[in-house]
């Protein structure tokens, strides 16, 4: 804990049913503050969202600093804490504004306090709190040999794979609750897969998780909460190729993750994307095991996908020597459609009959490097395969990009509703099987 304030009792309620509404302090310390805990009240049934603002008392002329949407509270003296994560650090003295965003009875502000620890904020205002209550609203998956289930029941899911997460990239503007909703509702989706960027300081480390974690963890937030409200799976992935540099980093997020999400069955751990260089024995599955040990100290059952060596192909070096310390635990399958033929499919039917079960997180229509044209073929080939062996998938990539596997045109919008005019020829040919799945 950094400072503690309390608010002027004469004016704690920064607003009534009323968005546009302000409460500031004056001369806030504000240097290292992470996070704010605000003890607070509502009474409205209505949601409200308000914004913590900082250089200025207005959404145009201050600078967000982390939104929340806040549900009643049983009545406006019924207090109770809720943490904001800071989007950014802001040093120095600075006024300190709540402003109400909207909805109605925006919330009764008793106090707050100043932390310096990393807090809750996925930017559009869903925390553990704010959740829909509804985490058996969906099949739970569990595995069977080599057969994964959904509600006991064999079975096989389809959707889309983001992009990179990573700041400045181009694909983190699609990490927003309506492309969730847009791939459920006009894509039949039932499957979406947040890529949180890995890796430090080169050239994928930039804007990766390792470099802006908070940024990162609140676009994967965004993405998991919005697929739970819209009854889908989510993957959340450490979209890493070299996982095993960043052990302690993993079990550090995938430990919050679990805590926050294990009571959902939406969710799906996805621990390594696609090992380099490394064998399976060796390092990925020691990797593996010291990150399920502390995803099941959470949650003792949610599905856990784990990558295999080479950009997650050799999925045969898995089913000589899987991990056996936990349950529910498939493997990883990528393919591209241009490249990777009729071998790769011996390849995981071979895994397949060695009794583990596999999950294609990522695959492409075109080639392995992500460009060149779609090989339709192939690809119907693969979904005839997959389709066979009830193994779900999800496409690479939900992104506007100039390369082939990119499903949406240059400057496609950001918040869903795409004609076919702005699918590329991969995304229209995705979007259909992912419908017709
Ligand atoms: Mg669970």
């Amino acid at each position: 804990m950094i400072e503690s304030l309390t608010a002027d009792p004469n004016q704690k309620a920064i607003g009534y049913y009323d968005a546009g509404s302000v409460i500031c302090y004056d001369q806030v310390n504000m240097s290292g503050v992470r996070s704010i805990d605000f003890l607070m009240a509502k009474g409205a049934s209505d949601p409200g969202r308000f914004a913590i603002l900082v250089g200025g008392n207005s959404l145009s002329s201050g600078t967000n600093l982390g939104e929340k949407i806040t549900n009643a509270t049983g009545g406006w003296e019924a207090y109770r804490v809720v943490n904001v994560g800071l989007s950014q650090q802001v040093s120095g003295n600075q006024t300190l504004c709540f402003y109400g965003v909207s909805g109605g009875g925006i919330f009764n502000l008793d106090k707050f306090t100043l932390s310096d620890v990393p807090g809750q904020n996925d930017g559009v205002g869903k925390d553990p709190d704010d959740l829909p209550n509804n985490p058996g609203a969906i099949a739970k998956i569990t595995t069977q040999g080599n057969r994964v289930l959904f509600g006991g029941q064999p079975g096989s899911i389809a959707g889309m794979s983001l992009f990179w997460s990573n700041d400045g990239w181009g694909g983190e503007k699609y990490y927003n609750a309506d492309v969730v909703r847009e791939l459920k509702n006009n894509w039949n989706a039932k499957l979406v897969r947040a890529a949180m960027g890995i890796n430090g300081d080169d050239e994928e480390g930039a804007g990766s998780y390792i470099q802006s974690r908070e940024s990162n963890i609140r676009k994967v937030k965004t993405v998991v909460n919005a697929a739970i409200e819209h009854d889908m799976y989510v993957i959340i992935d450490w979209h890493a190729h070299k996982a095993e540099n960043f052990r302690n980093e993993s079990i550090e997020f995938f430990r919050e993750m679990s805590a926050l999400y294990g009571n959902y069955n939406n969710v799906i751990y996805e621990i390594y994307n696609e090992p380099l260089g490394v064998s399976w024995s060796g390092v990925i599955k020691p990797y593996a095991e010291a990150v399920i040990r502390a995803i099941r100290e959470n949650d003792p059952d949610n599905l856990i996908i784990v990558g295999t060596p080479s950009w997650s192909q050799e999925v045969d070096q898995a089913a000589a020597d899987p991990i056996t310390i936990s349950s529910n635990i498939a493997y990883t399958l990528h393919f591209y459609a241009g490249t990777h033929h009729q071998w790769l499919r011996d390849k995981a039917s071979a895994a397949l009959r060695s009794g583990i079960p596999l999950f294609v997180t990522e695959w492409g229509a075109v080639d392995a490097n992500g460009d060149g044209a779609v090989n339709q073929a192939e690809t119907q080939a693969w979904m005839t395969f997959l389709k066979n062996n009830n193994i779900s998938h999800a496409n690479w990539a939900l992104n506007d990009k100039v390369e082939g596997a990119s499903a949406l045109v240059p400057n496609a919008s950001p918040n869903g509703g795409w004609s076919d005019s702005q699918l590329t020829e991969s995304g229209r040919l995705i979007k259909d099987i992912i419908r017709n799945w």
